[in-house]
């Protein structure tokens, strides 16, 4: 039977010593294999990497593309003042206030066009939920969600961004996402009250929907205290280990590489994942730093030693928290290599797996990858070894969503001079 179509000459990230031929059929790959005999409509790879689309793992949709009307809504005209975490919570909790769900729905998309074109097929993102927005994020993103469906497969995390126990009413806002399509919910105890008292009703609503949970979480460089340890309790407590992630954890760029080990180990026995956020770490933190300031990143790459289930992630793009941003997943996988003086070889060439395999992993995604069977979700990179993806800043120069084209860019050409030099 003739195959939808066939990409010829391709090296799969992994096993970049060879190249295959893909063939695909009805969204699906059919087959792979070197030099395939089989028919049906060609493309040629020319030997390029290939990858199974870049996977976000925590990006913000809702809340991108804001920083003019921050800026406008301070009237300082500077730009991000402060630049510290409290800043960006009051800015954008400020600028929320005159969201509505058209507005939500149009930067989501502008945000999604940057996605698509960077190679991302799979996302999770947060969306916020409380009496002052009410259910207009949810609501806008669900569109998004759904008109971006054949580009990229988008998972709803929800959440109060600012304080749930402190907060009268949002619980029953949650509780109205979750009933109306939420695909997790998450958690932000740093903005609450009662920060423990925060996670324990996470973990309740969680059970009762059935959700995997992700929580904002130890956002900070002091290590005396974690509230990664209450998550790590409930998560035992609540028997939800493997469905638990945590995002930023900076707390964990602050203590010595024996306490990273016996912390990296529980959380590897627990099943709780960490998300590390390299752009908005690196904007946030240390700002009480006059020189010499920390760099406030988790070092994913050894906590993965240990076991941890990691990724690398975007957050912000474009406001308070972080602003800058083309959701570039290379961009973050190469920052990140750069700031956690990640240099061997093989090293440079696993901080690929931190924005693909290993957070599709986190993500507890069981149909991603390029093999027989999995949706054909296929990204071309303009290199042929993922060392050289990350190292390089290698283009996305086509993608694929279910064997079906989402977008093309040409490579850069040389117009060298011609005759004699
Ligand atoms: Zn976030």
């Amino acid at each position: 039977m003739p195959l939808d179509l066939v990409l010829r000459d391709a090296r799969v990230a992994g096993s970049e010593d060879r190249t295959v031929d893909i063939g695909i059929r009805d969204g699906r790959i059919a087959t792979i294999g070197p030099d395939l005999a089989i028919d049906g409509p060609e493309r040629q790879i020319g030997g390029r990497l290939v990858v199974p689309g870049f996977v976000e793992t925590h990006i913000h949709l809702d809340k991108s593309c804001i920083l003019d009307r921050c800026i406008i809504g301070l009237g300082t005209g500077q730009g991000a003042g402060e630049g510290t975490l409290a800043e960006a919570v009051a800015q954008t909790a400020a600028a929320k206030r005159l969201f509505t769900e058209e507005d939500i729905y149009a930067r989501a998309c502008r945000t999604l066009d940057k996605a698509l074109v960077q190679g991302t097929t799979r996302m999770r993102t947060h969306v916020e939920i409380d009496p002052r927005i009410h259910l207009k994020g949810f609501n806008a993103i669900r569109r998004v969600k759904k008109d971006y469906a054949w580009a990229i497969d988008i998972e709803i995390c929800v959440f109060p961004q600012e304080g749930l126990l402190n907060d009268p009413g949002c619980e029953e806002l949650l509780v109205e996402a979750c009933e109306n399509g939420a695909d997790l919910i998450g958690g932000c105890p740093y903005t609450d009250t009662d920060p423990d008292g925060h996670v324990g009703r996470i973990f309740l609503l969680a059970r009762r929907f059935d959700l995997d949970v992700d929580f904002h979480l130890d956002f900070d460089l002091d290590p005396s205290w974690m509230r990664l340890d209450e998550v790590m309790r409930q998560t035992e407590r609540f028997g939800w280990g493997g469905r638990v992630a945590v995002g930023h954890a900076t707390k964990l760029s602050a203590i010595d590489s024996r306490a990273l080990a016996a912390i990296g180990r529980r959380l590897a026995e627990v099943g709780v994942a960490v998300t590390v956020i390299p752009a908005t770490d690196l904007f946030l933190m240390g700002r009480d730093h006059d020189h010499n300031v920390p760099r406030g990143v988790t070092p994913a790459h050894r906590l993965i030693q240990h076991g941890v289930t990691c990724s690398l992630a975007t957050n912000n793009v474009l406001n308070p928290f972080t602003p800058f941003g083309d959701c570039s997943l290379i961009r973050m996988a190469n920052l990140y290599a750069n700031v956690a003086q990640v240099g061997g070889m093989a090293e440079i060439a696993s901080c690929l797996d931190l924005v693909t395999t290993a957070a599709a992993k986190l993500m507890n995604l069981t149909d991603y990858g390029i093999a027989v069977g999995n949706p054909a979700d296929i990204v071309v990179l303009d290199c042929t070894t993922a060392r050289a993806a990350v190292a390089e800043l290698a283009g996305p120069l086509l993608g694929f969503k279910r064997g079906t084209a989402t977008f093309s860019r040409p490579g850069a050409m040389i117009h060298r001079p011609s005759g004699p030099r």
